[in-house]
Protein backbone atom coordinates (compact mmCIF):
# COMPACT_ATOMS: atom_id res chain seq x y z
CA UNK A 1 0.00 0.00 0.00
CA UNK A 2 1.56 3.18 -0.72
CA UNK A 3 1.66 5.78 1.30
CA UNK A 4 -1.59 7.91 0.55
CA UNK A 5 -3.36 5.40 0.73
CA UNK A 6 -2.46 4.61 4.59
CA UNK A 7 -2.81 7.69 5.27
CA UNK A 8 -6.53 6.92 3.94
CA UNK A 9 -6.69 3.93 5.79
CA UNK A 10 -6.43 5.57 9.19
CA UNK A 11 -8.55 8.80 8.49
CA UNK A 12 -11.47 6.49 7.96
CA UNK A 13 -10.39 4.02 10.75
CA UNK A 14 -10.35 7.31 12.68
CA UNK A 15 -13.41 8.76 11.68
CA UNK A 16 -15.20 4.92 12.48
CA UNK A 17 -13.74 4.95 15.94
CA UNK A 18 -14.89 8.47 16.64
CA UNK A 19 -18.35 7.76 15.70
CA UNK A 20 -18.30 5.02 18.40
CA UNK A 21 -17.23 7.42 20.86
CA UNK A 22 -19.78 9.57 20.08
CA UNK A 23 -22.19 6.63 20.27
CA UNK A 24 -20.81 5.85 24.14
CA UNK A 25 -21.04 9.39 24.83
CA UNK A 26 -24.59 9.50 24.29
CA UNK A 27 -25.14 6.02 26.34
CA UNK A 28 -23.35 8.13 28.98
CA UNK A 29 -25.75 10.86 29.11
CA UNK A 30 -24.11 13.56 27.07
CA UNK A 31 -27.26 14.96 25.03
CA UNK A 32 -25.88 18.48 23.04
CA UNK A 33 -26.34 17.87 19.63
CA UNK A 34 -23.88 20.35 18.98
CA UNK A 35 -21.16 18.70 21.53
CA UNK A 36 -21.45 15.72 20.34
CA UNK A 37 -21.07 16.89 16.34
CA UNK A 38 -17.64 18.57 17.83
CA UNK A 39 -16.54 15.73 19.20
CA UNK A 40 -17.45 13.63 16.26
CA UNK A 41 -15.31 16.40 14.31
CA UNK A 42 -12.05 17.15 15.84
CA UNK A 43 -9.94 13.86 16.09
CA UNK A 44 -8.22 12.93 19.02
CA UNK A 45 -5.51 11.00 18.09
CA UNK A 46 -3.56 14.57 16.52
CA UNK A 47 -3.35 15.34 20.28
CA UNK A 48 -2.03 11.91 21.83
CA UNK A 49 1.22 10.78 21.68
CA UNK A 50 1.99 8.44 18.64
CA UNK A 51 2.56 5.38 20.64
CA UNK A 52 -0.76 6.13 22.36
CA UNK A 53 -2.74 7.14 19.02
CA UNK A 54 -4.71 3.34 18.98
CA UNK A 55 -6.17 4.43 22.67
CA UNK A 56 -7.20 7.77 21.50
CA UNK A 57 -10.84 6.73 21.13
CA UNK A 58 -11.67 4.85 24.35
CA UNK A 59 -12.92 6.55 27.28
CA UNK A 60 -9.66 6.84 29.40
CA UNK A 61 -7.33 9.54 30.50
CA UNK A 62 -3.83 9.40 28.94
CA UNK A 63 -0.56 10.50 29.78
CA UNK A 64 0.77 13.93 28.15
CA UNK A 65 4.26 13.48 29.88
CA UNK A 66 4.97 16.11 32.58
CA UNK A 67 2.68 14.35 35.18
CA UNK A 68 -0.20 15.60 33.29
CA UNK A 69 -3.27 13.67 31.26
CA UNK A 70 -5.72 14.78 28.35
CA UNK A 71 -9.00 14.16 30.15
CA UNK A 72 -11.32 11.22 29.41
CA UNK A 73 -13.80 12.39 26.47
CA UNK A 74 -16.81 11.85 28.45
CA UNK A 75 -15.66 14.46 31.05
CA UNK A 76 -14.33 16.74 28.28
CA UNK A 77 -17.86 16.36 26.57
CA UNK A 78 -19.79 16.75 29.82
CA UNK A 79 -18.07 20.51 30.65
CA UNK A 80 -18.43 21.61 27.10
CA UNK A 81 -22.12 20.97 27.48
CA UNK A 82 -22.43 22.40 30.62
CA UNK A 83 -20.79 25.60 29.61
CA UNK A 84 -23.09 25.62 26.37
CA UNK A 85 -26.50 25.18 28.53
CA UNK A 86 -24.94 27.72 31.31
CA UNK A 87 -24.17 30.16 29.08
CA UNK A 88 -27.52 31.69 27.15
CA UNK A 89 -25.71 34.80 25.92
CA UNK A 90 -24.63 35.41 22.36
CA UNK A 91 -20.70 36.48 23.57
CA UNK A 92 -18.60 33.37 23.16
CA UNK A 93 -15.13 34.85 24.05
CA UNK A 94 -13.80 31.89 26.33
CA UNK A 95 -10.84 31.52 28.88
CA UNK A 96 -9.36 28.21 28.83
CA UNK A 97 -7.15 27.22 31.74
CA UNK A 98 -4.95 24.37 31.60
CA UNK A 99 -4.91 23.73 27.59
CA UNK A 100 -2.49 20.85 27.36
CA UNK A 101 -2.58 19.32 24.29
CA UNK A 102 -5.03 21.60 23.29
CA UNK A 103 -7.53 18.79 22.33
CA UNK A 104 -10.41 20.95 24.36
CA UNK A 105 -8.97 23.91 22.61
CA UNK A 106 -10.08 22.66 19.32
CA UNK A 107 -13.12 21.62 20.62
CA UNK A 108 -13.70 25.04 21.98
CA UNK A 109 -13.18 27.00 18.60
CA UNK A 110 -15.07 23.90 16.40
CA UNK A 111 -18.43 25.37 18.26
CA UNK A 112 -17.45 28.69 17.64
CA UNK A 113 -15.95 30.64 20.92
CA UNK A 114 -12.89 32.75 20.62
CA UNK A 115 -10.46 31.04 22.57
CA UNK A 116 -7.62 32.28 24.59
CA UNK A 117 -6.25 29.25 25.88
CA UNK A 118 -3.34 29.63 29.43
CA UNK A 119 -0.93 27.09 29.88
CA UNK A 120 1.95 26.89 32.71
CA UNK A 121 4.17 24.16 30.98
CA UNK A 122 5.92 25.70 28.05
CA UNK A 123 6.94 22.35 25.98
CA UNK A 124 2.71 21.55 26.53
CA UNK A 125 1.84 24.84 25.29
CA UNK A 126 4.36 24.41 22.07
CA UNK A 127 2.64 21.52 21.42
CA UNK A 128 -0.97 22.60 21.77
CA UNK A 129 -0.26 25.29 19.26
CA UNK A 130 1.41 22.81 17.18
CA UNK A 131 -1.45 20.36 17.39
CA UNK A 132 -3.92 23.19 16.56
CA UNK A 133 -2.29 24.45 13.44
CA UNK A 134 -3.38 21.01 11.94
CA UNK A 135 -6.71 21.33 12.55
CA UNK A 136 -8.25 23.22 9.44
CA UNK A 137 -10.73 26.83 10.33
CA UNK A 138 -9.73 26.54 14.13
CA UNK A 139 -7.93 29.14 15.70
CA UNK A 140 -6.84 29.73 19.06
CA UNK A 141 -4.80 32.31 21.04
CA UNK A 142 -2.12 31.37 23.33
CA UNK A 143 -0.34 32.39 26.60
CA UNK A 144 2.54 30.47 28.32
CA UNK A 145 1.38 31.77 31.98
CA UNK A 146 -0.02 30.70 35.33
CA UNK A 147 -3.67 30.57 34.96
CA UNK A 148 -4.60 31.61 38.31
CA UNK A 149 -4.08 35.16 36.91
CA UNK A 150 -6.14 34.67 34.06
CA UNK A 151 -5.55 36.71 31.36
CA UNK A 152 -6.01 40.16 31.88
CA UNK A 153 -4.98 42.55 28.79
CA UNK A 154 -8.11 40.17 27.23
CA UNK A 155 -10.71 39.86 29.96
CA UNK A 156 -13.53 39.98 30.13
CA UNK A 157 -14.79 36.42 29.21
CA UNK A 158 -18.03 35.21 28.33
CA UNK A 159 -16.74 31.94 29.52
CA UNK A 160 -13.74 30.58 31.78
CA UNK A 161 -12.85 26.78 31.74
CA UNK A 162 -10.30 25.19 33.97
CA UNK A 163 -8.86 21.54 33.03
CA UNK A 164 -7.34 21.48 36.37
CA UNK A 165 -8.28 21.79 40.42
CA UNK A 166 -8.23 24.32 42.40
CA UNK A 167 -8.41 24.46 46.24
CA UNK A 168 -10.44 27.53 46.26
CA UNK A 169 -11.66 29.65 43.47
CA UNK A 170 -9.17 32.13 42.13
CA UNK A 171 -10.65 35.57 42.52
CA UNK A 172 -8.59 36.99 39.73
CA UNK A 173 -11.03 34.84 37.61
CA UNK A 174 -14.43 36.54 39.01
CA UNK A 175 -13.17 40.04 38.31
CA UNK A 176 -12.57 38.81 34.35
CA UNK A 177 -15.76 37.15 34.03
CA UNK A 178 -18.29 39.15 32.08
CA UNK A 179 -21.81 40.40 33.27
CA UNK A 180 -23.80 36.90 32.42
CA UNK A 181 -20.56 34.77 31.95
CA UNK A 182 -20.15 31.54 33.37
CA UNK A 183 -16.85 29.88 34.82
CA UNK A 184 -16.87 26.07 35.30
CA UNK A 185 -14.15 25.19 37.11
CA UNK A 186 -13.11 21.88 39.11
CA UNK A 187 -12.73 22.54 43.03
CA UNK A 188 -11.26 20.41 45.47
CA UNK A 189 -7.56 18.42 46.39
CA UNK A 190 -8.53 14.68 46.99
CA UNK A 191 -12.12 15.18 46.92
CA UNK A 192 -13.14 17.63 44.22
CA UNK A 193 -16.51 18.55 42.21
CA UNK A 194 -17.58 20.42 39.51
CA UNK A 195 -18.19 24.22 40.12
CA UNK A 196 -20.36 26.72 38.35
CA UNK A 197 -20.56 30.16 38.88
CA UNK A 198 -22.36 32.50 37.41
CA UNK A 199 -22.26 36.77 37.19
CA UNK A 200 -25.54 37.90 37.11
CA UNK A 201 -26.29 41.61 37.89
CA UNK A 202 -27.18 40.17 41.41
CA UNK A 203 -23.69 39.03 41.98
CA UNK A 204 -22.48 35.52 41.71
CA UNK A 205 -23.98 32.41 42.30
CA UNK A 206 -22.39 29.32 42.36
CA UNK A 207 -23.69 25.99 42.16
CA UNK A 208 -21.98 22.37 42.69
CA UNK A 209 -22.23 19.69 40.39
CA UNK A 210 -21.47 16.38 40.00
CA UNK A 211 -17.70 14.69 41.38
CA UNK A 212 -14.96 14.54 39.20
CA UNK A 213 -11.01 13.70 39.28
CA UNK A 214 -8.69 16.34 37.54
CA UNK A 215 -4.68 16.74 37.96
CA UNK A 216 -4.16 19.92 40.51
CA UNK A 217 -4.60 23.37 39.50
CA UNK A 218 -0.87 24.61 40.23
CA UNK A 219 0.79 28.08 40.61
CA UNK A 220 3.63 29.79 38.52
CA UNK A 221 5.23 28.67 35.08
CA UNK A 222 7.69 25.97 34.03
N1 LIG B 1 -7.70 20.15 28.43
C1 LIG B 1 -6.40 19.56 28.47
C2 LIG B 1 -6.19 18.86 29.79
C3 LIG B 1 -4.82 19.00 30.28
S1 LIG B 1 -4.58 18.49 31.96
C4 LIG B 1 -6.21 18.66 27.28
O1 LIG B 1 -7.18 18.49 26.54
O2 LIG B 1 -5.11 18.17 27.03
C5 LIG B 1 -4.55 20.03 32.81
C6 LIG B 1 -3.54 21.04 32.35
O3 LIG B 1 -3.62 22.15 33.26
C7 LIG B 1 -2.08 20.58 32.38
O4 LIG B 1 -1.54 20.74 31.10
C8 LIG B 1 -1.41 21.50 33.39
O5 LIG B 1 -0.08 21.85 33.07
C9 LIG B 1 -2.32 22.72 33.34
N2 LIG B 1 -2.27 23.60 34.51
C10 LIG B 1 -2.25 23.27 35.82
N3 LIG B 1 -2.20 24.39 36.59
C11 LIG B 1 -2.21 25.45 35.73
C12 LIG B 1 -2.16 26.86 35.89
N4 LIG B 1 -2.10 27.43 37.09
N5 LIG B 1 -2.16 27.63 34.79
C13 LIG B 1 -2.23 27.08 33.55
N6 LIG B 1 -2.27 25.76 33.32
C14 LIG B 1 -2.25 24.95 34.40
Amino acid sequence: MNASLALTGIGMTSQRTRARMVERLRAQGVRNESVLAAMAAIPRHIFVEEALASRAYEDTALPLGFSQTISQPYIVARMLEILCESHKGDGRKTLEIGAGCGYQTALLGHLGHDVYAVERIRPLLVRARGNLAQIPKVKAHFKHADGNLGWPEAAPFDCIVAAAAALAVPQELLRQLAMNGVLLLPVGGDEQYLCRIQRTPQGFSETRLESVRFVPLLTGVE
